[in-house]
């Protein structure tokens, strides 16, 4: 019977799982990919938009050679600081079910094992489910919903849909490696600044404007895609207006959902949230309304990176003491 089992080993998994073993806890994470997998989807080479000091678990760890990490800094950061500090993680295991058998009693089903508990901690981020736009050919080979690198797409006609900073990274990643890169986007998100509303940053924006003066990118004010097609694809701008573009390479990169299944199946109640639904938690304890079940990191409202660390040094201590 483990004290406390923590699904998912991304940033708040991990912060988690350290703030466990301080507190003495006989704990385990159980991730179903590889440590610090959302980090590792990212695109290949990115900077990350984070400062250091919003990223890391101690300050003073996470030692940049610029600013702000690239994605393979942060990637081996995190790693590194799961072995260092021997941290309970088993990797490449899936949760498939949890149940709460009695107060203080959970077992926690896998694809590999079944375990015991007395509380769990969903840290399962908000990736499993990506946003698609529902449109014929969409399922073609040629569209991705995920943007890793550009090499591929050299002279190539990319087009970008999506109104976020993935989308705007991926099409001026795309321009300055030398794609025909478009980027559809619905004028709301191109004129948003609002960084609460996640917009596109503005170090992103402003060199996505340099290569619009340049003619490197173009910005295609969207009202909808109407179909992919082999070689071409079919949209309506914001006037109606029919139009074809050849087309070799569509990003559809308009978000992602988190996975609420195993947390519904136990009755944790959910309701609509600034970026989707999210489970109903106690602001202070981030227990949900099924005693001795928690939740942290991108599913909550506390969704960047920052507040994916903070939250269980916070609230594990807790945990740790209701437990004793
Ligand atoms: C391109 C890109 C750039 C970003 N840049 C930044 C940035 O600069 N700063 C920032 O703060 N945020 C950034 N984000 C968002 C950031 O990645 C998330 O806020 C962060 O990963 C949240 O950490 P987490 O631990 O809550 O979730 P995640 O890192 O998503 O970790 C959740 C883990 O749970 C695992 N899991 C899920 N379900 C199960 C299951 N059933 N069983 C076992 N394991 C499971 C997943 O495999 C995953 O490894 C960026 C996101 C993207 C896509």
């Amino acid at each position: 019977m483990f004290d406390l089992i923590i699904i998912g080993a991304g940033p708040a998994g991990i912060s988690a799982a350290y703030e466990a073993q301080k507190a003495g806890l006989d704990y385990l994470v159980v991730e179903k990919n590889l440590i610090g997998s959302t980090i590792y989807q990212y695109p290949i080479g990115l900077t990350v938009f984070s400062t250091v000091d919003e990223l890391e678990f101690n300050a003073g760890e996470l030692r940049p050679a610029r600013e702000k990490p690239t994605r393979e800094e942060l990637l081996n950061y995190y790693v590194r600081f799961v072995l260092d500090n021997n941290l309970n993680v088993r990797t490449e295991e899936e949760v498939r079910g949890v149940e709460k058998l009695s107060d203080n009693h959970f077992r926690i089903t896998t694809d590999k094992d079944i375990y015991e508990s007395r509380a769990v901690l969903f840290a399962i981020g908000a990736m499993d489910h990506v946003r698609r736009l529902g449109v014929p050919g969409e399922d073609l080979p040629k569209v991705h919903h995920l943007f890793r690198e550009t090499f591929p797409y050299v002279r190539k006609n990319a087009m970008v849909v999506g109104g976020g900073n993935s989308a705007g990274e991926a099409a001026l990643f795309l321009a300055q490696a030398g794609a025909n890169a478009i980027l559809a986007i619905f004028r709301a998100d191109w004129e948003n600044n609002d960084p609460k509303q996640g917009c596109i940053k503005y170090w992103v924006k402003q060199p996505l404007e340099e290569e619009l003066s340049k003619e490197c990118l173009n910005v295609y004010f969207l009202k909808r895609v109407v179909e992919i097609r082999d070689r071409e694809i079919v949209l309506e701008n914001e006037d109606g207006r029919i139009e074809t573009f050849p087309n070799d390479v569509v990003f559809i990169l308009i978000g992602a959902d988190a996975e609420l299944g195993l947390l519904t199946n136990l009755g944790v109640e959910t309701r609509p949230g600034r970026y989707g639904t999210v489970p109903v938690y106690d602001e202070e304890t981030f227990e949900t309304n099924v005693p001795g079940v928690y939740v942290v990191g991108h599913f909550t409202e506390a969704r960047h990176i920052a507040g994916a660390i903070k939250t269980p040094k916070k609230i594990v201590p807790l945990i740790a003491a209701r437990l004793k």
